[in-house]
């Protein structure tokens, strides 16, 4: 045992040796170094455990074979661009919305240059980072005024910290909503400083249980868009006319979530109603929060629209400050803004909106491109099949999207091998699992995305 312990090379010889000098180049000095280190550390732990049974002899070759690999691994880029063949649309594992061309474009001038981020250029002045779209989400939405924060979530907590912090929050008990991500409306209302007091039943809520709730203490009435799930059979909530005359006559506020923001009607699209945020302002509601990123179609961000003093009061509050949006987001919000307005059409330019109302036969051409590519391949088992896409991330969440998708099945492999070889592919294609068939859907995956497809699927075919 001493022997072979003694026979095992120092850091330094292999330090020395060609093969960590290439290693170095890829990954430098102080990587490899420590690498070594603690492969001969690992090693001499086997020896000594071994305790003088014969061991597979440690050559320089193996081990920095072993280094090499390990430190790939470690350093490998785990943020990357990856193939939506799920029929989400808007799916939050994978970055929800895709950006617009004029979005991306806006987000790649503003970060190669200097921006007029928060300068008021007209005087020079220190200006404020919400002006960039404040006018257009007025004019889009009807609202007095309006800001932007990081996301929804943030949106949230910042009106609730400045208007409720100390006082109470009514809410109604069929709308206490968790959304993913540990997002429970409870929990943020109690860490925004603010008393959550819930009034009326899971299915059932009347105006009244709100009336003999609200006393000197009562900051604001917060209505919450249900939107991953859905209270059918015997139920009953105020209209938001009821509860904005209430907030009135009271001096208390009406805050809406309405997570998923949507600007126009969908209805005239096919797809079900969605409440839109200018119609909800117009029905009396003081202020509302949604996502920039849900069925808007732009980047991660959170508005909080509505009238103005309010608005005023949240801009000035340190939390707004803390969740402030960074100018990417805020370059790409206002492009995707632009193209709710004349003479663009958002349904045509804004990639959610477009995967959205897609007709059905485009999706189908598009499902028998892929399975001829396949075909001509002819490795993997591929079959057309109709399936359901998805708005997702709590948008439409009763909407049924017809789709076709590609369904794979290998010879070799079951179907959760195939879904993992797909995942670990230089661009990783994710499709859903569905009775031992990988379907890849195609109303997520765009026309240039078919070929890609077809070449990852290549490219994971043992040798
Ligand atoms: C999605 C959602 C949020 C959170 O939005 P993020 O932009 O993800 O922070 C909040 N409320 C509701 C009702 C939602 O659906």
């Amino acid at each position: 045992m001493q022997d072979q312990l003694r026979r095992l090379p120092q850091v330094q010889t292999l330090l020395e040796t060609p093969e960590a000098a290439t290693l170095i180049a890829l990954h430098g000095r102080a990587d490899v170094t420590e690498a070594i280190r603690a492969k001969l550390e690992v090693t001499r732990a086997k020896i000594r455990a071994a305790a003088g049974a014969t061991l597979q002899p440690v050559t320089a070759q193996s081990l920095f074979q072993e280094i090499g690999s390990e430190l790939a691994a470690a350093n490998a880029q785990t943020l990357k661009r990856a193939v939506n063949a799920t029929g989400v649309i808007i799916h939050t594992n994978l970055g929800r919305a895709r950006l617009a061309p004029e979005a991306i474009q806006a987000m790649q001038e503003v970060a190669a240059n200097y921006a007029s981020l928060e300068l008021d250029l007209s005087d020079g002045k220190r200006g404020s980072r919400h002006a960039h779209v404040e006018a257009l989400i007025c004019q889009l939405t009807g609202a007095e005024a309006a800001m932007v924060v990081n996301n929804c979530a943030a949106a949230i907590l910042t009106c609730l910290s400045a208007l409720g912090a100390g006082r109470d929050v009514i809410a109604s008990r069929g709308e206490l909503v968790e959304i993913g991500g540990s997002f429970r409306m409870p929990d943020v209302i109690t860490q925004s400083g603010a008393r959550l007091k819930e009034v009326g039943t899971t299915n059932k809520t009347h105006l009244r249980d709100y009336q003999s709730a609200i006393d000197e203490d009562t900051a604001l009435l917060l209505k919450s868009h249900t939107s991953n799930y859905s209270i059918v059979g015997f139920t009953s909530v105020p209209t938001r006319q009821e509860l904005s005359r209430l907030a009135r006559e009271t001096g208390t506020i009406l805050v809406e979530d309405l997570g998923s923001g949507v600007l126009i009607d969908l209805s005239q699209h096919g797809l079900n109603q969605e409440p839109v945020v200018g119609d909800v302002l117009k029905a009396g509601v003081d202020l509302v929060t949604f996502s920039g990123d849900k069925l808007l179609g732009g980047p991660q961000a959170g508005v909080i629209a509505g009238r103005r003093a309010l608005v005023e009061t949240i801009k000035k509050h340190p939390i707004a400050r803390a969740v402030r949006i960074d100018k990417l987001s805020l370059a790409a919000l206002r492009a995707t803004l632009e193209l709710y307005r004349p003479p663009h059409d958002p349904m045509a330019r804004i990639p959610v909106l477009n995967m959205l109302a897609e007709p059905i036969q485009q999706v189908e051409a598009r499902a028998h491109k892929l399975l001829s590519v396949l075909g001509a391949h002819g490795v993997l088992k591929s079959d057309l099949i109709e399936t359901t896409a998805r708005a997702g991330a709590g948008s439409l969440p009763n909407q049924d999207l017809p789709s076709f998708a590609v369904a794979l099945t290998s010879p070799a492999q079951s179907v959760e091998q195939l879904a993992s070889a797909l995942r670990d592919a230089e661009t990783p294609v994710i499709g859903r699992i569905s009775k031992d068939q990988l379907l890849l859907d195609m109303r997520t995956v765009s026309e240039d995305e078919v070929a890609l497809i077809a070449d990852v699927c290549q490219s994971i075919l043992p040798e």
